[in-house]
């Protein structure tokens, strides 16, 4: 299969929605390690996305990735709102003037996505951070894609991997962004951001679904 600008709205779309769901739980879950507001950042962000989305219907999937980038950059603020804003900024600059991508084309656009949130933020695995949840994803999803999987298949098992990643994040010790002021006592709380993430992600599996 080909990832289409079709697939890429709806991505969208679903994953405004499921923040806007999620908000609450993910405000708690802030609440918790951090200081109250990742689910309204999010929630702020996804929704300003929403309104430019009518403008994008004809666009290519670099132009319509680079508008949701420069959107979450001016609006969600706290550290997600650049971190995010940066992952959709560099994928849209890999699928410039594209309207279609191979499954290839798309895993490596997830792979930059996640190089620019590393170059951004300086975070590595293990820190209790987004990076816990997308980055596990996207090895998995690599792997079935060079076993063989189709990329459903494939996405499947990312998605899969990136829950397991953000469950993993209750037992880390955060030594990146604000959960890290808390030392110790952040351990034993699951990471809003790799909370987010697996959002995200379930949001892309259920795009290209359908
Ligand atoms: P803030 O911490 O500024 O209030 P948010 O609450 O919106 O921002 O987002 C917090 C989330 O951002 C964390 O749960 C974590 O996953 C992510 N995060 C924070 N700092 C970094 C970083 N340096 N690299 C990657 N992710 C980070
Ligand atoms: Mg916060």
């Amino acid at each position: 299969m080909q990832v289409t600008t079709a697939h890429v709205l709806r991505f969208i779309e679903y994953a405004a929605e499921s923040i806007k769901n999620q908000r609450d739980y993910l405000t708690q879950l802030d609440a918790a390690i951090g200081d109250a507001d990742h689910g309204a950042n999010l929630d702020r962000g996804f929704s300003a996305v929403l309104t430019k989305l009518p403008g994008l219907g004809d666009k290519d999937i670099g132009t319509i990735l680079k508008t949701v980038g420069t959107t979450l950059v001016s609006t969600v603020g706290g550290a997600s709102g650049p971190l995010y804003g940066t992952a959709f900024l560099r994928a849209g600059t890999v699928t410039s003037s594209k309207f279609e991508l191979s499954p290839t084309e798309a895993i490596a656009m997830l792979e930059v996505a996640l190089d620019g949130i590393q170059a951004r933020g300086k975070a590595r695995r293990g820190e209790k951070t987004m990076i816990d949840a997308i980055a596990p994803g996207i090895d998995a999803l690599k792997l079935a894609h060079a076993a063989g999987d189709d990329f459903i298949t494939a996405l499947r098992k990312g998605v899969t991997a990136t829950e397991e990643g953000m469950r993993a994040t209750i037992d880390l010790l955060a030594t990146k962004g604000r959960a890290s002021y808390l030392g110790e006592r952040s351990i034993g709380h699951q990471d809003p951001g790799a909370t987010s993430a697996y959002l995200l992600a379930q949001a892309l599996l259920r795009a290209v679904e359908m």
